[in-house]
């Protein structure tokens, strides 16, 4: 049974989410405040935790920072506010796998659970039986670099060379910043018809579409404002 902690100061979300959670076969663990939570992660080993990011004592965004701090992979889960959407590149990049702006859909909470759990125990497995030039899971995306094959939900479809490359690249280079000038020297080298900046946002744009569930809301290739883009598992 997947363990689940819910750290939520708000009494009615926390027992709705708590009930919700364990009718749909979880086991549940909740807080409210955010130092006893983030103890909780530390020295508890939970298959994910769903994250309020306005807490007492300690936000969401400090948690998240502090457990990946300690080497720390638990799935993290963050539940922002509608003001704080803003906030939500911040919370990818402080190390938290997923996102949902309140008031939120328990149907489409759950969705995110189980597509964390799902990439967690992919990577897992990648972990302890392959080495890590195997699949790229990427959103709706799976790749196989080396076969040069890939599936969105599932279903075969075309990637150009270059799509291949610059998935890889940015794969291997993942949470750090790429600037569009290292995707243009590693990807298209010094070729004759001379590639632009432009070029680059060009495949972007191709991948989203191929990648993210809504390419106007990325989540896994985030821009990177002034420098280029960055790849969130
Ligand atoms: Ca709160």
């Amino acid at each position: 049974m997947k363990k689940i902690l819910i750290v939520e100061d708000e009494p009615s979300m926390r027992m709705g989410l708590s009930d919700n959670l364990e009718f749909e076969g979880y086991e549940v663990s909740v807080s409210s405040d955010g130092q006893a939570g983030l103890q909780l992660i530390l020295n508890n080993s939970f298959d994910l935790v769903v994250l309020d990011v306005m807490l007492p004592s300690m936000t969401g965004f400090e948690i998240c920072k502090t457990v990946r701090k300690k080497g720390n992979s638990t799935p993290i889960i963050l539940l922002t506010a509608k003001g704080e959407e803003i906030d939500k590149v911040r919370g990818l990049e402080l190390g938290a796998d997923d996102y949902i702006t309140k008031p939120f859909s328990l149907r489409e909470l759950l969705a995110r659970i189980k597509a964390v759990l799902r990439r967690q125990s992919v990577t897992t497995d990648n972990q302890t039986s392959a080495p890590s030039s195997n699949a790229i899971e990427l959103g709706r995306l799976r790749v196989l670099p080396d076969a040069y094959e890939a599936f969105s939900d599932e279903e075969p479809i075309k990637m150009s060379h270059k799509e291949f490359e610059i998935i890889r690249y940015l794969w291997e280079h993942a949470r750090q910043p790429v600037s569009r000038y290292d995707l243009l020297e590693n990807i298209w080298g010094y070729e004759d018809d001379q590639p632009t900046t432009r070029t680059v946002d060009n495949f972007i744009v191709k991948l989203r579409q191929k990648i993210e569930t809504n390419p106007n809301d990325p989540r896994h290739i985030l821009t990177v404002h002034g420098v280029g883009y960055k790849l969130i598992p």
